[in-house]
């Protein structure tokens, strides 16, 4: 089996890469990543010398590079994760995450097409497109009730809007063009990795550095959280299993406000890094103007894939969390050195 990966030097689709060489050994991976600020290779060191590996730098808006790589390599599927993912980015400015997100995905969805239109009909049943996007598609909920996948698309920000619309194209290509597609729709990650502007490792950098702790407005909006290794294994399960021109929800049963996150890492810091003036980190926490359109709680019903697949996550938020904040006591190399880039935890997405 060999596979592309797009956007396998970010966080999830890192995740992704090692759990294949950890867990499916017959597999072979080429990773398809631009290296935008949010790519990081280093997080693929443990895997990056076996020959089954291959990475590509590469642009997935660039049509004529993705189908001399379909050709050249002659993939058995693709997962699709490159993206650009952050919200406040996206309220900052929109015009990559068009470009990327909703072009990217056309352009990779055509080379595919194109590819498939050479092969038998025997290696066709074979390939699987698998589109990897968010539940924020489907906007934000009450205070109670689930998304499941049939729940309407109501996309609040510019990302969320440019992930429904990369959804929308992929349906299309399954509908009209027969291209076996399959996409799973996955709530809030976090774990070992994870770049310092999303909410988690920045709370646990900030507070390392003894900085401010900013929860947006007044931290009551609610998140499901799922660990990421848990979400490697839900997308490899979906590659392997998923049923084609299906959707799949992923979420980890682990509701939470943001400021019960931001408490949980203080109080875990509390244990394991204790502050030379003894106070506790939750005394860094500071209260800052909300993210405009700020969506107010998403939960995930994930009991398709748990009935049809037979997928659930291992890690609790209590486990999860507590391994996350270990991993980044560990590796503070790793964080310095993406600190000393351009991206200096400033506040990002007033829409200013
Ligand atoms: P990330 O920002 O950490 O990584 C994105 C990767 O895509 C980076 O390595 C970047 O270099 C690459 N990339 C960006 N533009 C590219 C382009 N034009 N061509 C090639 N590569 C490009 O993102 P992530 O958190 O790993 O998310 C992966 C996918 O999962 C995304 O599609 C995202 O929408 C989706 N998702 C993420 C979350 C989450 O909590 N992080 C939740 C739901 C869904």
């Amino acid at each position: 089996m060999k596979i592309f990966v797009t956007g396998g030097a970010g966080f999830i689709g890192s995740a992704a890469i090692r759990q294949i060489f950890k867990t499916r050994s017959s597999w072979s991976v080429v990773n398809i990543d631009k290296l935008t600020y949010a790519g990081n290779l280093e997080s693929l060191r443990s895997i990056e010398n076996n020959p089954n590996y291959k990475f590509v730098k590469a642009d997935i808006c660039d049509r004529a590079k993705m189908e001399a790589l379909f050709a050249e390599h002659k993939p058995d599927g693709i997962m699709h994760l490159a993206a650009e993912s952050h919200v406040d980015r996206s309220i900052d400015g929109p015009g990559e995450f068009i470009q990327t997100n909703i072009f990217g995905t056309y352009t990779l969805l055509e080379s595919a097409r194109s590819y498939l239109s050479k092969l038998s009909d025997e290696q066709k049943k074979k390939f699987k497109f698998h589109h990897i996007s968010t539940d924020e598609v489907y906007g934000s909920l009450g205070d109670d009730g689930f998304f499941t996948e049939e729940t309407p698309y109501q996309p609040n920000s510019p990302y969320s809007a440019s992930k429904a619309s990369s959804d929308h194209l992929v349906r299309a290509w399954h509908e009209t063009f027969k291209m076996p597609t399959v996409t799973t729709n996955c709530s809030n990650n976090y774990g070992p990795f994870h770049f310092p502007e999303k909410l988690i490792p920045l709370i646990i950098l900030n507070a390392v550095d003894l900085k401010k702790l900013p929860v947006y407005g007044k931290g009551d909006n609610i998140r499901d959280w799922l660990f990421v290794e848990d979400h490697a294994e839900a997308l490899l399960t979906v590659f392997e299993r998923g049923r084609l021109g299906e959707t799949y929800n992923v979420g980890g049963n682990n509701e939470k406000q943001n400021i019960e996150v931001v408490h949980a890492i203080c109080d875990h810091l509390d244990q394991m890094k204790k502050r030379a003036d003894g106070k506790s980190y939750r005394d860094l926490i500071t209260f800052v103007a909300d993210r405009p359109g700020h969506d107010k709680r998403y939960a995930i019903d994930a009991s398709k894939i748990t009935k049809e697949l037979e997928w659930k996550p291992k890690e609790t938020f209590e486990t999860g969390i507590k391994k996350t904040v270990d991993w980044y006591l560990n590796n503070m190399e790793w964080c310095r050195r993406i600190q000393n880039g351009s991206y200096r935890q400033e506040r990002l997405g007033l829409g200013v």
